[in-house]
């Protein structure tokens, strides 16, 4: 785990927090507690790596302690697989649960208990309408809901609870119902449904249960036994707070913890809800959940984003009440900070042609030693060779230039990175007119680049040396969806896919030592962004670098 000392910008939730360690505060002299709470039904996105900053990163502010819990109450779609991987991702961003690790099913006896004693305190009941029925029954603003078996015996629910239990009943068949207000303006306090019959095998209780908690009396109940004092949602529980309450005011709990909200975070030209990156996974629409352009925090790390980078990310989009979405270049702008700072510095070819200095001595090669980073002499320096023949980016040449060009082209002078300045002599074409080699000369009074009578040379473009220069796949990605709100247009989100968000060049050209790069290097390739291995595919026969985040930074502040 890397290390994390950031201090989380101040919000809306510190001031509550202030307030209830303050002297007289409902938690003076207790420590902030709060928890993480991920549905193990899928893999972490960016949208958790906010919660997670939120939730660990207030802990941590006001040295409290953050539990990790998986909320596993739903026994259908959860998988050990996902166990694992969210656990590795928050390990991954910087964050620490200690010892505090739980899952919410471990919680299933007691959370039983407390139904049957809601149900013993008269404020539970089993109800016997099914879904139907149950919407029908829901009345309307103006209406009150409408309940037949609220008046129920105690005992007789008390029986029907434990046979629900026992599996003697149907899923649908009945739910154990709150009894609370069925005229309540807020419809979640119109006798919610606190358990359903639901006979499915869970991924870690098996077939024990036969009976699951819904999330609005699971969730307040894990929190409570947990001895969390602050339980950090998103801002769509908030009407479901009243529910929340009751549920710890009404059971034999000393712990109360409080429940506050905030915004969800949406980001543009992509999708974040889980069950529709599962699509995109399941009918191959990327390579997997760690695929580069999904906002997975396995695909972002594969992708080169660094730990900080989405810190500083999750740090300055904030914390409000406000559901907003965040431009995707804002993330990418947070990346290319870090980096900027952090990458080493290298040169690599993406689509290369042979450029040949006709007056350079063959069998000769000079060496140059170049900084590693032009800001930050502690990261060294390294050796680039230099011979007759280089390679250079094809758009580096145009025969005929266009206007303000100042790259190679006949007759024009050009700074070979750190090298020579050389002069372009012409180039040599294949029969369908594409440029197979590019001429030059080079100036041998200017080794390093530099011109001692001072003339002007405008173009600098960086090369490699042929004679040692390493072969590698490059991976550019863009958005992945065309559109900003691919969720909100016309049919299915997976209409505007983006065809061109991954490109792939096959036979890209790399100075020498970044045949020693390592998975976890991180690279500025000169013009061309910021690059990293890939983690899956790379091997030291075959390397394929991702490109991270291109140097241009399309992110306007203020925007
Ligand atoms: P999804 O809709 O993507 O499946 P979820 O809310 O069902 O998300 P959970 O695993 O239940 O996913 O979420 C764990 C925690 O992360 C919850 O506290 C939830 O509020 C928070 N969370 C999920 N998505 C976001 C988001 N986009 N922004 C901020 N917090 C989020
Ligand atoms: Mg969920």
């Amino acid at each position: 785990m890397e290390e994390n000392k950031e201090v989380m910008s101040g919000n809306f939730i510190h001031t509550f927090i202030d307030e209830d360690i303050a002297e007289g505060g409902a938690y003076y002299g207790k420590k902030v507690h709060t928890r993480f709470p991920p549905e193990p039904n899928g893999y972490l996105h960016i949208g958790h790596a906010k919660a997670i900053f939120v939730d660990f990163g207030t802990a941590m502010k006001y040295n409290g302690i953050c539990n990790l819990r998986m909320d596993d109450t739903n026994p259908t779609k959860e998988d050990v697989e996902y166990v694992d991987a969210i656990k590795e991702d928050i390990k991954w961003l910087g964050f620490d649960w200690g010892d505090r690790f739980y899952y919410a099913s471990d919680y299933f006896e007691q959370m039983y208990g407390y139904a049957a004693e809601l149900i013993k305190k008269g404020l539970a009941y089993v109800c016997e309408l099914n879904g139907e029925q149950m919407r029908e029954y829901r009345g309307d603003l103006t209406t009150p809901a409408k309940s037949p078996y609220r008046d129920r015996p105690v005992e007789e629910s008390l029986d029907l609870f434990k046979r629900m239990r026992e599996g003697e009943f149907e899923d649908g068949a009945m739910t154990l119902r709150a009894k609370i207000d069925l005229a309540s303006g807020n419809f979640n306090m119109r006798d919610p449904v606190l358990y359903r019959i639901n006979h499915k095998h869970h991924h870690r209780t098996g077939d024990k249960w036969c009976i699951y908690p819904m999330y609005d009396f699971a969730h307040p109940i894990e929190d409570a036994i947990e001895g969390i004092t602050h339980s950090l949602c998103t801002l769509e529980f908030e009407a479901h707070r009243p529910l929340y309450d009751w549920v710890v005011d009404n059971i034999s709990i000393d712990s109360k913890p409080r429940q506050i909200e905030f915004a969800r975070l949406g980001i543009n030209n992509t999708v974040m809800s889980k069950r529709k990156l599962r699509k995109l996974v399941e009918e191959n629409y990327v390579s997997g959940w760690d695929d580069p352009r999904m906002p997975t925090i396995c695909g972002l790390r594969r992708r080169g984003y660094t730990p900080k980078s989405i810190r500083s990310f999750t740090d300055q989009i904030g914390v409000s009440k406000v559901n907003s979405v965040v431009e995707y270049s804002f993330l990418e702008h947070c990346l290319r900070d870090d980096l900027n700072e952090n990458a080493a510095r290298a040169m690599a070819v993406l689509e290369p042609v042979k450029l040949i200095i006709t007056n350079y001595p063959e069998g000769k090669t000079e060496e140059f030693e170049v900084e590693n980073h032009p800001q930050n002499p502690d990261m060294g320096t390294r050796t680039v060779t230099f011979s007759r023949e280089l390679y250079i980016e094809a758009s580096d040449f145009m025969e005929e230039p266009f206007k303000k060009y100042q790259r190679l082209y006949p007759g024009n002078e050009v700074r070979i990175k750190s090298a020579y300045i050389v002069k372009c002599t012409g180039c040599k074409k294949d029969d369908d007119g594409n440029v197979v080699e590019v001429y030059a000369e080079y100036d041998p009074e200017t080794r390093g680049g530099n011109t001692p009578d001072g003339r002007k040379v405008r173009g600098t473009i960086h090369w490699v040396n042929a004679a040692d220069c390493v072969s590698a796949e490059v991976r550019l990605y863009d958005n992945l969806f065309t559109v900003p709100e691919p969720e909100s247009g016309e049919g299915e989100f997976t209409d505007y896919i983006n065809p061109e968000s991954l490109v792939v060049l096959k036979d890209c050209k790399l100075e020498k030592s970044l045949a020693d790069a390592q998975k976890t290097d991180r690279f500025q390739f000169m013009r061309q962004g910021y690059f990293c291995l890939d983690t899956v595919d790379s091997t030291p026969d075959k390397l394929v670098f991702n490109r991270s985040v291109s140097l241009k930074d399309s992110f306007k502040k203020g925007k």
